[in-house]
């Protein structure tokens, strides 16, 4: 499968230049990283170079003539650092193909950029129409096109254009209530969706039933623990048996949906997420969910969602009680993090000095007793199956608005939910900011070492 991603503020800088309000076409080159996994390649935006309206040669609502040599210096970067190059141009009287003249001028620039990167690796040309959607075509080193079956926003909305005719495996009688709520389209883009779910405990088993019922056709789970009878307050789907045998908390997960039975795939790992099969697996996916307490869990997951354009969900539950039946307070948040913007980082949901701790307790656990001065790592806190299932339905009430907008206000207000438990409020933040350290790695892709990780 072709596929495109790009990030919610990469597509509006490209949608604001293809669109001045002349109505008049204009070009714009995407520099690119790559995702191979399995069948799908994978076109990540990592940069977006508008062609100055003034350098062209002609513009009109029909024709942009620009001068190709323009994309030198790209092409030269790209052979470099092994990138793909979208030639992104617009339609202004939505015409909804590629015409003559693009198929012209297409094959004479892809003919020289391939000759010039010889690198078996496609690149691509998109079409914007004045409503924004995308549509485009992979050329290839013979020259030979394909369709681009997937092109996808990670933005404050999340948006999907399929082009792929590909058949639903969730079972139709079982999504007759969800159609009703959100329509056709919105039912089959949850289908079409592969959802990555780390951490299946507290928040996460109650996020993967609701993602199971929502009909979302296949989910990729990640915990390296087993059932432990302390987890029977709260996870979905366990048993005392299977504490007993000390199932892995994926299987039991893998045995939940099996058995609600409506044709939801799983792919599951009983892993850290700090693991190159996990990573790339998670990388391939639409949305993430992080339902971890551990500070490098949602590291790497902020890494996964700059490096490869996926948006993420990040649950936390704190929980403070005095140890003598008394609770001090209770609060949940729900981060939404959106490549090329603000992250966990930024939001200071975790710090640098305990991230170290941590990675160093898991390569080295003798090396964290000798560091007495490192910050401590994670320790077992107070969990309620009534607060996790909370705030996993605020998250999963964030991803339906955002692949379906139905709120009031636009969601770019509501990055960040707080919610207090204990004093009875609620309130949605936005976020401004953008985080220096992960802007730099947005549509990086493929790397080696994998996410510039040492560990990887
Ligand atoms: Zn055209």
């Amino acid at each position: 499968m072709n596929r495109i991603k790009i990030s919610g503020s990469h597509y509006e800088q490209l949608k604001s230049h293809l669109f001045p309000g002349d109505g008049l076409e204009a070009v714009a080159i995407a520099i690119c990283g790559r995702s191979i996994h399995g069948n799908n390649h994978t076109l990540l935006v990592q940069d977006i170079v508008p062609v100055p309206y003034d350098v062209c040669f002609e513009r009109r609502g029909d024709i942009v003539h620009w001068p190709t040599d323009f994309i030198n210096p790209l092409i030269e970067k790209a052979a470099d650092q092994s990138l793909a190059i979208i030639k992104m141009h617009c339609h202004p009287v939505h015409f909804e193909q590629f015409s003559v003249l693009d198929d012209e001028s297409d094959h004479t620039l892809f003919t020289s950029i391939h000759a010039w990167l010889d690198d078996d690796m496609p690149h691509a040309s998109c079409i914007m129409l004045p409503d924004g959607r995308l549509f485009g075509r992979f050329f290839f080193n013979d020259m030979s096109t394909d369709v681009a079956h997937e092109i996808t926003v990670a933005g404050s909305d999340i948006i999907k254009w399929n082009y792929d005719i590909g058949n639903s495996f969730i079972e139709h009688g079982a999504q007759t209530r969800n159609l009703q709520a959100f329509g056709k389209g919105t039912t089959a883009l949850l289908n079409n969706l592969k959802i990555g779910v780390v951490g299946c405990s507290g928040t996460g088993s109650p996020t993967i039933e609701m993602l199971t019922r929502l009909g979302v056709g296949t989910l990729v789970l990640v915990d390296p623990d087993h059932i432990d009878t302390v987890n029977l307050n709260r996870i979905t789907g366990s048993t005392k048996q299977d504490a007993v045998q000390k199932m892995a908390k994926v299987q039991v997960m893998q045995r939940t949906i099996d058995s609600i039975g409506i044709g939801t795939r799983t792919i599951v790992f009983q892993s850290n997420i700090v693991n190159v099969d996990v990573v790339k697996e998670l990388a391939d996916c639409d949305i993430l969910f992080g339902c971890v307490d551990s500070i490098e869990g949602r590291h790497f997951l902020n890494l996964i969602s700059s490096y490869y354009l996926v948006p993420l969900f990040d649950l936390g539950v704190r929980f403070d009680a005095d140890g003598k039946g008394g609770i001090d307070s209770i609060n949940g948040t729900v981060h939404y993090v959106q490549p090329h913007g603000s992250s966990l980082l930024s939001r200071e949901v975790y710090d640098p000095e305990r991230l170290r701790a941590e990675s160093i307790l898991r390569v080295d656990p003798e090396e964290y007793e000798r560091n007495g001065y490192l910050a401590k790592a994670g320790e077992s806190n107070p969990a309620v199956i009534s607060v996790n299932t909370q705030i996993a339905a605020t998250a999963i009430n964030e991803l339906l608005a955002r692949i379906h907008p139905y709120r009031n206000d636009p969601n770019s207000e509501s990055e960040t939910v707080r919610i207090g438990i204990s004093n009875g409020v609620s309130y949605m933040e936005e976020t401004t900011d953008t985080c220096g350290y992960f802007c730099k790695q947005t549509g990086k892709g493929d790397t080696v070492p994998l996410l510039g990780s040492i560990s990887l």
